[in-house]
C-alpha cells in the first residue's frame, strides 16, 4: 500500500484520519504534537499512543517524501552535501553549510534548471520538474532532524540550490510558509533567502506575500550585453527592469538586497566592469557577493587570480560598494556554488 507523507497533511485531515479509526480526537492531538513540537520522526518513540494504533500509523503513513542515498562532508567540516532520492527516483542535492552558530540548509527547488546559466552545473544538466513543496520542505526537515541528534538546529534557509525558484513559485512560497509556520519548523522569515536570476514576475509577486524573506539577485554581469551571454534569461528579462523590481521589494518589504556576482576571468571581471557595476548599483541598499568561479569540468571558463580580484574589490571599495567575497566551500566534495549538478563523478548519479 502506498503510503501518506504526513507532513501533507493539515491537522483537521489529522483529526479526520484518526476519526476513520475510531479513535478518540486527542490521540491526534497527541501525534501532532509528537511531531511538530517534539520533532519526534518515529510513530515507534510515540509511547504514549497505544501499539495498535502506532502500526496502524506506520502502515499509512510516511514522514518524508525523501530517501537519503549519501551524504558527504567537506574536509574543513564547514559543508556537508546531501544526496536525496525523490518518489519517482529522480535525485537532488542540498548543503549544510556550517558557520559559527549558523546552519544554513541550501536547498534545490527544481531536478535541473531551465535557466541555464553558463557557469552553472545545474543549468548544464537540463530541466526534469519542479520539486513539490512537501519536497523541498522535507530537505530542511531531514537534516534538521539529524543536526538534532547533535543538540543542533537548521537556523537559516537559502533557495540556492539546484533550480530557479520563481520558476516554481507556487511550490517554493509554500514550502516557507511550512518553513516558518509555528506548528512545523517556526523558523523566522527573515531567516530565509531567495535566490533568483531575475524572474521579475516572481520578485513582484514575493513582494506582494507579506513575507520579510531576504531575496538575492544573481546579477553576475555589469550590463545587459555581458548578462545576455552568459545568462540566456537575461534575454527575455532586461537588467534595468529587474532592478526596478528589486527596488520595489526593498520598498515594500524593507529588507536589503544582495546582488551576487560571480567573477569569470576575462567576461566580467575588469576593473572597468567593477566601475560599471558600481555606477549600476549607485545609491542602492545592497551589499554585492562576489563569487570567484567554482571550476567545473568540461568548461571553459576559469576563476581570475587573486591578484584581479582584489583589484575588481578595490573599485568596489572606492566607490563606497558594500561587498563581500565568497571564498569557496566545499569544492572537494562538489557542494559549492553552481556545482550540484556536477554530482556524477561523486555520486553516481544520473537524473
Ligand atoms: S545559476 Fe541558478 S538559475 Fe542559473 S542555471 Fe544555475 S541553478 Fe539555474
Amino acid at each position: 500500500m502506498k503510503k501518506t507523507l504526513l507532513s501533507s497533511l493539515s491537522k483537521k485531515d489529522l483529526f479526520s484520519f484518526i476519526e476513520t479509526l475510531g479513535e478518540p480526537k486527542f490521540r491526534a492531538e497527541q501525534i501532532w504534537e509528537w511531531v511538530y513540537q517534539k520533532k519526534v520522526h518515529s510513530f515507534e518513540k510515540m509511547e504514549n499512543l497505544p501499539k495498535a494504533l502506532r502500526e496502524k500509523l506506520c502502515e499509512s503513513f510516511s514522514f518524508s517524501s525523501l530517501t537519503l542515498i549519501k551524504k558527504a562532508d567537506s574536509e574543513d567540516g564547514e559543508t556537508v552535501k546531501f544526496l536525496w532520492e525523490l518518489p519517482d527516483g529522480k535525485r537532488v542535492e542540498s548543503v549544510l553549510i556550517i558557520s559559527g552558530i549558523r546552519r544554513t540548509v541550501c536547498v534545490s527547488s527544481q531536478v535541473g534548471c531551465p535557466a541555464a546559466c553558463a557557469f552553472c552545473a545545474s543549468g548544464k544538466m537540463g530541466f526534469f520538474r519542479n520539486l513539490s513543496s512537501a519536497e523541498i520542505y522535507d530537505q530542511v526537515l531531514g537534516i534538521d532532524s539529524i543536526l538534532k541528534e547533535k543538540g543542533e538546529r537548521v537556523s537559516h534557509v537559502v533557495y540556492m540550490g539546484m533550480g530557479e525558484p520563481f520558476k516554481n513559485y507556487d511550490n517554493v512560497l509554500e514550502s516557507i510558509r511550512l518553513i516558518t509556520s509555528e506548528d512545523r519548523l517556526g523558523l523566522a522569515d527573515r531567516r530565509i533567502t531567495v535566490s533568483t536570476v531575475g524572474v521579475i514576475e516572481g520578485i513582484e509577486k514575493l513582494s506582494n506575500e507579506g513575507l520579510k524573506v531576504n531575496l538575492v539577485l544573481s546579477l553576475h554581469a555589469p550590463n545587459q550585453m555581458i548578462r545576455k551571454k552568459i545568462i540566456p534569461y537575461a534575454r527575455k528579462y532586461p537588467l534595468e527592469d529587474i532592478l526596478k523590481a528589486m527596488d520595489q521589494y526593498h520598498r515594500k518589504t524593507g529588507r536589503d538586497i544582495t546582488y551576487e556576482y560571480t567573477l569569470l576571468q576575462g567576461i566580467n571581471d575588469h576593473p572597468d566592469h567593477a566601475f560599471e557595476l558600481s555606477n549600476l548599483l549607485k545609491g542602492k541598499q545592497c551589499t554585492v557577493n562576489l563569487i570567484p568561479y567554482n571550476p567545473i569540468p568540461g568548461m571553459r571558463l576559469s576563476r581570475p587570480s587573486g591578484k584581479e580580484i582584489k583589484a575588481f574589490r578595490s573599485v568596489l571599495y572606492g566607490c563606497r560598494i558594500n561587498n563581500t567575497c565568497r571564498y569557496t566551500k566545499g569544492v572537494d566534495i562538489a557542494a559549492a556554488c553552481g556545482q550540484l549538478a556536477y554530482q556524477d563523478a561523486k555520486f553516481g548519479i544520473s537524473s
